[in-house]
């Protein structure tokens, strides 16, 4: 299919050509239809599926293709709410992209940055604004935004909002738009129960588009547990990323005082690194990614929130420093790499504390996961991977995990369990059914 076929506008199908997408993708191709029908829609879709240009083209051909100048000042028609920060410029970045050749004015607003500018720019009349939730409530409250205009709301990562504790100030904006005739497109990665009351609440008999499989992963990415102790994760690290140290890599740290350090740490070693995550200003967030994006430093470090949505092209490679404490982040995190059609692995280093994560994921994941020894790094003692606390009898589907590297003493499999002997020493395991898992 291509995007002539879906009745785009000369328009925006020139901005599309000039991005260089060739054809829709999957959730593009079943979005777009309906949102140019006028239809509420409900979209399962995580990040690097393309879901983005999956909402803003048809509301793009929708509102503004065909229009005529308007005269006087614009009010916003279409209101696009967003977890994060990162999440809103990127919109805005796409949204500027596909609107080129449209007169179309869009802002965004969110935390962290003064109001003033923000102010100025409502003030000057927008079409199309992108939100963070918490600082859309703060202009409403001052009356410095005016939504009764809106026409097309988009609720983008509805699943984050909710993890971020926004429900409250979700339903506050949704009851300060307009009822009648507004279409409402709420994308997620998950939906919840949570979700489906929202949809039930605030949705006009949604149609229903579900493009990858619950929490499924990105099928070009391949995954990779190297197992450590937890006081050599460090060295690990360091010693990973100094095998091609050009390679634009996004490590993910748990706490923000933790990504601090391991950035300066790896920063000290001769990689170019900077740390993003929430106690940092935006201008230093916006900034780190930018370098990042320009290839100014290699490496960036970032927790789950400050990592939302970052979306960098083709990254070839996402390093879980520390495991996330919630294993849907997991999927969000590796959504980083392997993006539109792209190769791509994803790492994780796991400590022998972080083995119930590690369970969590593998129960979430519908997709291998190879488990794989360092050479020099080889833990201590084995991850305990069988579900029951350590030592038990591994569970049949789980494939038998062996030492992975002939000289290493402990074996990676739950006690008792003996090595196949066909296995070639320092090969992974898969996690799942005994599939041998792609080397990237
Ligand atoms: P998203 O899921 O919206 O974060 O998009 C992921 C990436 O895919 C972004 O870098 C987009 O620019 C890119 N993209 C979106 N649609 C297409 C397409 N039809 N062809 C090629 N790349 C695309």
């Amino acid at each position: 299919m291509s995007f002539e076929a879906l009745g785009l506008s000369p328009a925006i199908l020139r901005a599309l050509a000039e991005q260089g997408y060739d054809a829709p993708t999957p959730i593009q191709q079943a979005a777009i239809p309906l949102v140019l029908e006028g239809r509420d829609l409900l979209a399962g879709a995580q990040t690097g599926t393309g879901k983005t240009a999956a909402f803003t083209l048809p509301l793009l051909q929708r509102l503004f293709a065909d229009a005529a100048p308007v005269g006087g000042k614009r009010r916003p028609r279409v209101l696009i709410l967003t977890p994060t920060r990162e999440l809103a410029a990127q919109i805005h970045e796409n949204v500027r992209a596909y609107a080129k050749h449209l007169r179309v004015f869009a802002t965004t607003i969110f935390g962290g940055v003064g109001m003033g500018p923000q102010i100025d720019a409502l003030r000057r009349g927008v079409d199309i604004l992108i939100a963070t939730p918490g600082r859309l409530i703060d202009h409403l409250e001052r009356r410095t935004v005016d939504v009764s205009g809106i026409e097309i709301l988009v609720l983008d990562e509805a699943d984050r909002m909710l993890d971020m504790g926004f429900l409250p100030q979700m339903k506050r904006v949704l009851n300060a738009l307009p009822k009648q005739n507004r279409q409402t497109l709420l994308f997620s990665a998950t939906f919840a129960d949570q979700i489906k009351a929202l949809a039930r609440e605030f949705m006009r008999d949604p149609a229903e588009v579900q493009i990858a499989a619950r929490n499924s992963v990105v099928a070009t990415v391949t995954h990779r547990v190297h197992p450590v102790d937890a006081s050599r994760k460090r060295d690990l690290l360091l010693e990973l990323l100094s095998r091609d140290s050009r390679r634009q890599t996004l490590v993910f740290g748990r706490t923000k005082h933790g990504s601090d350090k391991l950035a300066k740490f790896l920063d000290q070693h001769g990689l170019r690194t900077a740390a993003i995550h929430g106690n940092k200003s935006q201008n230093a967030r916006t900034r780190a990614l930018a370098d990042f994006k320009n290839g100014k430093i290699t490496v960036l470090v970032a927790t789950d929130i400050a990592a939302r949505g970052i979306d960098i092209d083709q990254l070839p490679l996402v390093i879980n420093f520390d495991l996330p404490m919630v294993a849907e982040d997991y999927v969000h995190r590796i959504g980083r790499t392997g993006r539109a059609g792209a190769e791509g692995l994803a790492v994780s280093l796991v400590s022998h504390d972080e083995a119930r994560l590690l369970r969590d994921i593998r129960r979430l994941l519908k997709q291998d996961i190879a488990i794989e020894n360092v050479e020099g790094f080889e833990p201590s003692s084995p991850l305990r991977l069988d579900g029951n606390g350590g030592g038990g009898q591994p569970k049949p589907n789980q494939a038998a995990r062996k030492p992975n590297h002939a000289r290493r003493p402990h074996a990676q499999g739950p006690k008792g369990q003996q090595p196949k002997p066909h296995a070639a020493a320092n090969k992974q395991r898969s996690w799942r059914g005994g599939r041998d898992a792609r080397k990237a």
